[in-house]
């Protein structure tokens, strides 16, 4: 019988994650936890779980865990000391340790072998085998020093935050139409309302629903200005994304744009094949043929995108579908810091009636409790109450789970970053509405978009970070974005808008230099982490006095100029490049000549107040010292921050 691979990993009370290691380890092709194991693999995973080794499995297999706890009572008789070699205690291949020690990697296999661990030349040892190992062959080991302290730092780091599992939080995107309200309803209904009655009472634009496996948060607000405004801060609103196609009608143009905004937010995409009640069976392949042309190869056939047929109308493969957003959860290990002071973002707000403005918020760190004071945006307030999608009154509410806050001094945007502040620091961080200060970001903080070369060197540093920003109480490090892999342009162009530093650790930066030479953008890079941490702590103290600087951070044209009795001049503008501020400055150009400077003093759309306008919008803005606007002039945006340091 055909088994998938999280199937088999149940199957042995083992995690997917695993078992595609031990496959991948030993040279074998698999995809993902989706893909059908071939007799080869079955028979590969059944010999490498012998009854003795399932048993020291948690020894065995971690390679953190050390697998020589399971060789303990084994291993073999050491044999005459090879006295001159010497080799360094760190992780290595089975082919670098034979090559250290002059014997050939069969030699190592085969012991290996013998103490129950199939283990191909590519295969990672970890230290506790290498030391075995090494002892086996009579060769003295060595720790090599500059490591253990550094490993003991980023240790000290970890242990002190309180890193916890969190639910994962999904958005549902594709074309209308596709069923996109009829699945999360399909969801909201049979996932709620049998346990919690009234069922979702609280339109929160987010809800909280249980699964067999544990919560999963929904996203049901199209939310896409709080999304792009979330993202512009290099921070993701939902970890996977559930993308709706119709069987009958197969991909369309909205469909491709939502795949793209996936793609651009990388969040792993499932598709959800939907109506296949009414559909003919042979539109599920043609709908996986179209999914392939848009770089979305369907697992079965050997790509990684998890494909599965639905109908929200009648529940037919929902139960499934939400196993594979547990699955893929499960893939990402998300947690948060729960240590940390409570902050996160606002999805939705709105004027109550008796209770005034209120906000739903998800946290992506800390918790929230009432009679906290905080700020988001403009806005400030006290918790003097938390609701979540149940209306339910909660004391305290934590990472992912939406809730619904009040009370606000005023209503805060859709995206705009909410955090826990002591009370002291509430009238401080007010804003000014005539002081010039960087849109969305911390006052008095270093803004730092931190790439390392893989998840877990990021999240170390992440913390570490955070913790330094602790440890100096005058200065805030404040991470715009992180990410894994090299340094890249689009990095630089992210620094740029936001008034940041990039600082990398075990990454290049060679596609990224010439773009920050242009934007005057500051790339550090490191290979050590406590160095890193040392050249950020300089930079604390080189920024008790932070000296400003104006930024250009966008630019626009004049398509309109209103001239209005008793409100002054209105300029129309749209927003070419970048962004629009209203804390911003703006410099007025025409027919290539400066005519003049001024400071925006409101800045709309639709009628709204704002504070911020991105590319391809209109705007209306206000500004002091300049009123002389004419149509097609056009309009820097600069905005104040603190002068990079080379
Ligand atoms: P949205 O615009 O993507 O939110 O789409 P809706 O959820 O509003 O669905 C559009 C239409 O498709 C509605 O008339 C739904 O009843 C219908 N619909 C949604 N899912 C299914 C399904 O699985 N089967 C069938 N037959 N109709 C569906």
């Amino acid at each position: 019988m055909s088994m998938r691979v999280y199937e088999y990993a149940k199957k042995i009370g083992s995690s997917s994650k695993e078992i595609l290691k031990r496959l991948s380890d030993a040279g074998f092709d698999v995809a993902n936890h989706m893909t059908v194991l071939t007799e080869e693999d079955v028979e590969f995973l059944n010999q490498t779980y012998t009854n003795k080794e399932k048993k020291a499995r948690n020894g065995v297999l971690s390679n953190d865990s050390g697998q020589a706890d399971a060789l303990a009572t084994e291993g073999g008789s050491a044999k005459e000391g090879q006295g001159a070699i010497e080799i360094i205690l760190e992780p290595m291949t089975v082919a670098d340790i034979a090559s250290q020690l002059e014997v050939p990697a069969t030699e190592i296999i085969l012991l290996l072998l013998k103490w129950g661990i199939v283990a191909p030349k590519n295969y990672l040892l970890d230290e506790a085998i290498v030391s075995r190992i090494a002892q086996h062959f009579g060769v003295c080991v060595k720790k090599p020093e500059r490591k253990v302290e550094q490993k003991r730092e980023v240790r000290a780091i970890l242990d002190s935050a309180k890193i916890e599992k969190r639910m994962p939080v999904i958005v549902v995107l594709g074309h209308v139409d596709h069923g996109k309200t009829t699945l999360l309803d399909f969801i909201r209904k049979t996932r709620v309302a049998a346990r919690e009655k009234g069922g979702i009472t609280q339109h929160l634009g987010a809800y909280h629903v249980e699964t067999k496996h544990g919560g999963i948060v929904f996203l049901d607000t199209p939310g896409h200005e709080a999304f792009s405004k979330i993202r512009s801060r290099g921070v993701k609103a939902a970890d996977i994304a559930i993308l709706v196609v119709a069987a009958d009608d197969g991909i369309m143009p909205q469909t491709i744009e939502a795949i793209k905004f996936a793609k651009e937010m990388s969040l792993p995409i499932i598709v959800a094949v939907n109506k296949v009640d009414k559909a003919n069976a042979t539109r599920l392949e043609v709908v996986k043929r179209q999914l392939a042309e848009q770089d979305l190869l369907p697992e079965e056939w050997g790509g990684q995108t998890i494909v599965m047929p639905v109908s929200a109308k009648v529940g037919t493969g929902i139960d499934e579908l939400l196993d594979m957003v547990d699955l893929q959860a499960q893939l990402l290990e998300l947690k948060a810091d729960i240590s940390s002071p409570a902050a996160g973002y606002v999805l939705e707000s709105k004027l109550e009636k008796g209770r005034g403005p209120v906000a739903t918020i998800i946290l992506q760190q800390g918790y929230l409790r009432i009679g906290d004071t905080f700020i988001a945006g403009d806005a400030t307030g006290k918790v003097s109450s938390l609701l979540d999608s149940h209306n339910k009154s909660l004391r305290e509410v934590g990472p992912s789970q939406p809730v619904q806050v009040a009370t606000f001094s005023e209503l805060p945007n859709a995206g705009d970053y909410f955090e826990v502040v002591p009370k002291g620091q509430l009238r401080k961080a007010r804003p000014q509405p005539k002081a010039v200060s960087k849109p969305g970001f911390k006052d008095k903080a270093i803004n730092l978009i931190i790439k390392a070369d893989t998840n877990s060197s990021k999240e170390a540093l992440e913390d570490a970070i955070k913790k330094l920003s602790k440890k100096i109480d005058h200065t805030d490090f404040h991470i715009v974005a992180s990410g894994v892999g090299d340094i890249g342009e689009r990095d630089v162009q992210l620094a740029s808008h936001t008034g940041s530093s990039i600082v990398g650790l075990h990454v290049k930066a060679t596609n990224a230099l010439h773009a920050a030479q242009k934007e005057g953008v500051s790339i550090s890079l490191f290979d050590i982490i406590y160095k890193l941490l040392e050249d950020l702590e300089r930079r604390a103290e080189g920024a008790r006095e932070i000296k400003m600087v104006d930024k250009k951070v966008g630019e626009g044209v004049i398509r309109k100029v209103f001239d209005i009795k008793k409100v002054g001049i209105i300029a129309g503008c749209y927003v070419k490049d970048g962004i629009f501020s209203k804390n911003g400055k703006m410099v007025v150009w025409r027919n290539k000549q400066k005519i003049g400077s001024g400071s925006i003093t409101s800045l709309q759309r639709e009628g709204k107040n704002i504070k911020e306008v991105h590319a391809g919008f209109e705007c209306a803005f206000m500004a002091d010292g300049l009123l002389d606007f004419a149509v097609d002039d056009r309009i820097e945006c600069y905005i104040s921050v603190p002068e990079n340091k080379p």
